[in-house]
């Protein structure tokens, strides 16, 4: 059998996948900072990685996924400066920090559900780890990785030999870009605070008392902390957003190797970005759409997510609205097409040869090919068991409710009928009319009349 192939940030190359168990794989998401709803470029995210869990699952593994929730405030930059995040939204919004960060919580896990996105094994937020944060803190402290500064406790990149590696940064360059807004206490541009100090007079909600002073955790710590303890050193394979690469993943690959000796993730496999009509998502463009947004324009977050699985994971990609309608378009026809066998006697028998599960799951195995797929479905006639394979190797939730419906109308379609037989046109336009309300259109054809999805 074929091996899955993704691509690894370690090694900058698509490779095989090989876990370390044979059976069972250990994967982590690094999941929202939850200040706001997620936008859709912030979901693709978890679009392509349900794909990858479903590809893996199909190809025979158990997957135990750990994905966290940025719950305690970072800062609005990838830096150490600039505002927090949490702080920020909770001024907006008249509200505690405690509250927005439930707010977006449970936002996000509606959205995540409402994309039929294969729930984690563990969903972690971050302020259940501070003790095991503070812990990492001390080793690295005792370990000697780190200095303190007026404003916090930092990690001394320049003792963590491979720090450049992952990221290929060139750091000499990134110190003197850095020199003359430079000017803190940190001894390289590229250390990073692993804990932060309140100061007198600042105002900041999420506080813990270390070491007698309060203060809070730096952002890579979380993620750090939480992989250790929920899922153990190392791990198979670690996802995020390719942004991730060159600060929050270089930052705690270097605090997890430095303070415990151990690798952190065997594999890191990262997203590109989505641009929307060519332009960054950006609150100053005004295009910073979520899944009501889309809705609002007649689009389900399932319209959406088949969009995202018309590319790849590795390729930005552009968003406009008329290929989000081209999407929608394809799903219907795949709906209709599943509507179509279930109201014909084709449903048990006429298996299209052309069709193979086993080739359906190679596309996948080959970097999560999953548009080369949907191209396939175009081209082929599935049976009922190839619909329900793709449904599962897709999370589209294409067959849902189609049996059921199709029970339901079938006296309604009689009923129909009959009136048209007796010229009671009236009778048969008014059940026509009460299905187009429920979404449903009948089509007269030379098989006989069947009914179909309109949208
Ligand atoms: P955040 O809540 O800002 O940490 O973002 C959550 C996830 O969305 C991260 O993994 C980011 O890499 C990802 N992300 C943010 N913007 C985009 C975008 N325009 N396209 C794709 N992914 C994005
Ligand atoms: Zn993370």
């Amino acid at each position: 059998m074929s091996k899955v192939r993704i691509y690894n940030q370690l090694t900058k190359n698509i490779e095989d996948f090989n876990p370390l168990d044979e059976k069972n794989v250990k994967i982590y998401t690094c999941g929202p900072t939850v200040y706001s709803y997620a936008h859709i470029g912030n979901l693709s995210s978890y679009i392509y990685w349900d794909f990858l869990i479903r590809t893996l699952t199909l190809s025979g593994y158990t997957v135990n996924r750990v994905l966290n929730l940025t719950d305690v405030g970072h800062l609005s930059s990838d830096a150490d400066d600039g505002e927090d995040k949490l702080e920020k939204g909770a001024k907006k919004e008249g509200k505690t920090v405690w509250e927005i960060a439930d707010k977006y919580i449970e936002a996000f896990l509606n959205d995540f559900r409402s994309l039929n996105l294969i729930e984690p094994q563990k969903i972690a937020r971050a302020t259940d780890y501070i003790q095991e944060d503070e812990e990492l803190v001390d080793r690295l402290i005792e370990k000697g990785y780190t200095y303190e500064t007026s404003d916090g406790i930092y990690f001394d990149t320049s003792k963590f030999k491979t720090y450049a590696d992952f990221a290929d940064l060139d750091l000499e360059k990134l110190q003197a870009g850095a020199r003359v807004e430079f000017s803190n206490e940190k001894k390289h541009v590229s250390d990073f605070a692993v804990w932060k100090f309140v100061r007198n007079g600042e105002d900041h909600a999420m506080q813990w008392n270390y070491r007698g002073r309060p203060g809070y955790p730096g952002w890579h710590l979380e993620c750090a902390s939480i992989i250790k303890k929920e899922l153990g050193l190392p791990i198979d394979i670690h996802t995020g957003g390719i942004d991730h690469i060159p600060i929050h993943h270089t930052n705690e690959i270097a605090e997890v190797e430095a303070a415990f000796d151990e690798k952190l993730s065997n594999y890191w496999t990262h997203c590109n970005f989505i641009t929307i009509n060519g332009e960054k998502i950006s609150k100053s463009l005004g295009n910073v759409y979520t899944l009501s947004d889309l809705k609002e324009r007649g689009f389900t977050p399932l319209d959406y997510k088949t969009w995202v699985l018309q590319g790849n994971y590795r390729t930005a990609r552009n968003f406009t609205f008329e290929d989000l309608t081209s999407a929608k378009n394809r799903r219907l026809n795949w709906r209709n097409r599943i509507a179509a066998l279930y109201q014909s006697s084709r449903m048990e028998h006429e298996k299209d040869p052309n069709f193979k599960k086993d080739e359906v799951l190679e596309l996948a195995k080959r970097n999560l090919g999953s548009a080369k797929i949907l191209a396939y479905i175009d081209n082929s006639n599935l049976s009922m068991e190839d619909w329900e394979y793709v449904d599962e190797l897709l999370g589209l939730d294409l067959i849902n409710s189609t049996p059921d419906i199709t029970k339901r109308l079938i006296s309604k379609i009689n009923a129909r009928e009959v009136a048209r037989v007796k010229h009671d046109f009236r009778t048969a336009d008014q059940i026509r009319d009460s299905l187009v309300k429920k979404n449903i259109t009948i089509l007269d054809t030379a098989e006989g009349p069947i009914w179909q999805y309109l949208s």
